[in-house]
């Protein structure tokens, strides 16, 4: 049972990972990102989740460093973008990304998409980042049973971590069983669908009995089916909102209920169909 904003999972290698995060994608550089990671971090959230493509990790290293708070307590995720994929290319995009957030490791690296011809040898340059132990825990993102089928036979690391679209209307359960059987963490990104999954009125309908709000019961779902979740909001009212979900448990009935929502549907592109 999760039942604290502190409660973590330990990844495969023994390093813990919170369950509940703070997603930034699509939060301006300078003072709209700093503020929200702030309020993120006021709140009691200690993981934030940033990427290169978001063009926000300078806002999300000061906000971190002018918390007060001791860079160990807090678990700091960034990925590598499409275009600097390629052994040599991450690594100095990993060093551009480090020096952005004004710290000497980060808690996660990951590969952003899986750049079909390329993630094999950006994998090799994670695997020597995370031995030189700049990054604690190495995972991958948008990657699919086959993808991680690929890298798993070849590499000497095996990923940690898979952070990939999902919500009730795309539950992946190959994709969540493939990686509960090989100790991969499942991570949600769009956790709440952009907001779009907010007024279907089955959720609605759930949320009412618990007396909690549709973002609060979709994101609890996520938890017991033990898949990380970063929802993200610029808001301090549904920071604050987004972080009560532990003081709840939705029975088997309405969990299943939620499950039988899936329609495969993605608000994001395809990992097997997308623009590299
Ligand atoms: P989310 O599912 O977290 O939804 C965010 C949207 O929902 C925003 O518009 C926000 O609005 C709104 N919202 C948040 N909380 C509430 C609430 N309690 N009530 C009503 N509306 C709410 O989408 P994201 O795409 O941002 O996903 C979360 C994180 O996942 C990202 O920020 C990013 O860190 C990561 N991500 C990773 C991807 C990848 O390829 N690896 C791809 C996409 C996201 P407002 O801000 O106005 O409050």
């Amino acid at each position: 049972m999760i039942n604290s904003i502190q409660d973590t999972t330990v990844l495969s290698n023994g390093v813990r990972m919170p369950w509940l995060g703070f997603g930034t994608f699509n939060i301006n550089e300078g003072e709209e990102v700093e503020k929200a990671v702030n309020i993120a971090l006021e709140t009691g959230y200690r993981s934030i989740d940033t990427a290169a493509a978001y063009a926000n990790e300078k806002g999300v290293g000061k906000a971190i460093r002018e918390s007060g708070i001791a860079r160990e307590d807090i678990f700091l995720t960034t990925k590598v973008w499409n275009s600097d994929q390629g052994y040599k290319k991450t690594l100095s995009a990993f060093e551009e990304s480090i020096k952005k957030l004004s710290t000497d490791y980060v808690d996660l690296y990951l590969i952003h998409w899986p750049v079909e011809s390329l993630y094999k040898e950006t994998w090799k340059a994670l695997e020597k980042i995370y031995k030189e132990g700049r990054a604690k825990a190495v995972g991958v993102s948008n990657f699919l049973a086959h993808h991680l089928e690929d890298l798993i036979k070849e590499c000497e690391i095996c990923p940690m971590v898979d952070q990939v679209e999902f919500h009730p209307f795309l539950v992946q359960a190959k994709l969540l069983q493939f990686c509960k059987d090989h100790n991969i963490q499942l991570e949600a990104w769009s956790p709440l669908m952009r907001g779009e999954a907010l007024r279907y009125l089955q959720i609605v309908k759930i949320s009412r009995k618990y007396k909690k709000s549709s973002a609060q019961t979709i994101l609890r779902w996520g938890l017991q089916h033990q898949v990380v979740t970063i929802p993200k909001s610029v808001h301090r009212d549904r920071i604050k909102q987004n972080a009560q979900i532990f003081d709840f448990e939705l029975s088997e009935e309405d969990m299943s209920l939620l499950d039988s929502l899936d329609a495969g549907k993605r608000i994001g592109p395809d990992p097997d169909n997308f623009d590299s």
